[in-house]
């Protein structure tokens, strides 16, 4: 039988701050072990935490991009267990009361609107590191890199709302890009600065309850979170199939070996003794800070794309190509605001502007020709002073010059030629040159007509005008 796959996201993602969430040590990446370390944040008895007002804002923001529910009273928390490199003994978290409820996140891929619920998002701090490698000695030892530990993160808790590995991989791609959006988080995954564990469950399709959950931990990247969950979908597939029972387990990705492993059962999982942090008070969110937080937010991704298809008329494609990046959205907006029809506007967008950047490895922030330019060059399209192929050379000009685009087809005579007698010589000595195609034409073989269009364009650098051309070429060839 068929089994329909239930999953759910928690995601961590790493606030931009410059210090950490309850200490002043800075947050950097790549410093020596133990050089960004203080007594709060390597837990040594007496010190005191005092909460980062920036990293709060940045937790907001999150939860605002994303339509939570800001809590006005939120409570942090310890969660207490035993692990090297946690050096309190406890992380500090939020746990029965967040700091933002609800919410959702919602997209639209393969010609579906996919909906996902937040469960809530939380403010907690990052634990150290355990270092395995690089003492050089054959003891084994393990070493403990504590400038990670007291990093301020969030945690995002999606609802068991996915239904393929397909969307919970789509999910998190466009929850990464919301909160880069909003500059919450650097996003970058190969720092660890997004990180993401998966729970999921088989059900027969139609079932109104849910199945035993497994969480695959670790699943830091959007390729490894698809292949975990095809794995572990099949694998529990497999489980039911025969009648096995699935047990309620955290297990790891091992890239590898392209499966996931158990890591610890239910009987192992911890009982954190979850109770108030008592150095702490309640954080508390005046309604005007968090309305102060929400004016700065930027629109994002998605939201832009659905605009630009909506308010353009581009398609979907185009928009979302577009709307993908900020600054090409803004320089087509401008663009269009310049007077550019937009479906070429965006044309030119994605192509000749993407493709000159492309060559320099730059973004569309660099863009050397204004928007506005752009809008005028179009001009001359549409009122076919020059062709397209004439306008991609003039443009390549301004990108270097800086000059205008009438300015470039002036000096370099690059205007479209409708000069009959100019053209005349040109068609005759075209149809003088090709004496085997003329008498294929004259012997009905009407295609080489547009043979002869093409040399003449070549022939005048495609800045003939094709109507001319084609009423002069008829005329020399029809005679006989
Ligand atoms: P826990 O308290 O064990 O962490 P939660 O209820 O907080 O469990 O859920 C953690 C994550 O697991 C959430 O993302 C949630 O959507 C997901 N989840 C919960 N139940 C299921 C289930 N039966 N199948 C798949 N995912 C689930
Ligand atoms: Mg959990
Ligand atoms: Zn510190």
């Amino acid at each position: 039988m068929r089994w329909q796959a239930v999953i759910g996201l928690e995601v961590h993602a790493q606030l931009a701050t410059a210090s950490k969430l309850f200490c002043g040590c800075a947050v950097t990446a790549g410093e020596s072990p133990n050089t960004r370390v203080c007594p709060v944040c390597l837990g040594l008895p007496g010190a005191l935490p005092v909460l980062n007002g920036g990293a709060v804002d940045l937790a907001v923001l999150a939860a605002l991009a994303l339509g939570c529910d800001v809590q006005p009273v939120s409570v942090f928390a310890r969660k207490n267990y035993f692990y090297p490199d946690l050096p309190k003994g406890y992380q500090i978290t939020q746990h029965d009361r967040p700091l933002a409820l609800g919410g959702a996140l919602e997209w639209s891929g393969a010609g579906t609107r996919v909906r996902v619920g937040i469960e809530r998002l939380h403010l907690e701090e990052d634990a150290g590191k355990s270092l395995h490698a690089g003492f050089g000695d054959e003891a084994g030892r393990t070493g403990l890199d504590f400038n990670r530990s007291g990093v301020p993160l969030v945690e995002i808790v999606t609802r068991p709302d996915l239904r393929s590995p397909a969307d919970a991989a789509a999910c998190f791609e466009r929850l990464r890009e919301a909160l880069v959006e909003v500059g919450v988080t650097t996003g970058n995954m190969e720092e660890g600065h997004l990180r993401c564990d998966a729970n999921v469950s088989l059900r027969p399709p139609g079932d109104a309850s849910f199945g035993i959950p497994v969480e695959v931990k670790n699943l830091n990247s959007f390729r490894y979170l698809r292949h975990a969950l095809e794995h572990e979908v099949a694998r529990q597939a497999a489980v039911l199939g025969g009648h096995g029972r699935v047990e309620r387990e955290t297990r790891l990705w091992d890239v590898e070996a392209g499966e996931t492993v158990p890591m610890r059962s239910k009987e192992e999982a911890h009982d954190y003794r979850f109770f108030p942090e008592p150095d702490l008070p309640p954080l508390v969110l005046a309604a005007e800070r968090v309305a102060a937080l929400r004016a700065r937010l930027a629109e994002l991704p998605e939201a832009r794309r659905q605009r630009l298809a909506a308010s353009f008329g581009l398609p979907e494609a185009l928009a979302r190509q577009i709307g993908n990046d900020r600054a090409a959205s803004a320089y087509f907006e401008a663009a269009v605001r310049g007077g550019a029809p937009p479906r070429e506007a965006a044309h030119w967008i994605t192509g000749e502007v993407a493709r000159l950047l492309n060559e320099r490895s730059e973004g569309f922030a660099s863009v050397p020709v204004q928007p506005e330019a752009l809008a005028r060059l179009l001009a001359e399209v549409e009122a076919a002073t020059i062709s397209g192929s004439v306008a991609k050379e003039v443009f390549a000009r301004m990108w270097e010059t800086g000059d205008s685009a009438a300015a470039i087809i002036a000096r370099e005579r690059l205007g479209r030629i409708d000069d009959e007698s100019r053209l005349e010589g040109i068609v005759r000595e075209v149809v003088r040159a090709n004496p085997k195609a003329v008498s294929q034409y004259r012997a009905g073989k009407r295609l080489a007509f547009g043979f002869f269009v093409g040399q003449v364009m070549k022939a005048t650098g495609g800045q003939a005008d094709p109507a001319v051309v084609t009423r002069l070429l008829a005329r020399e060839l029809d005679r006989s």
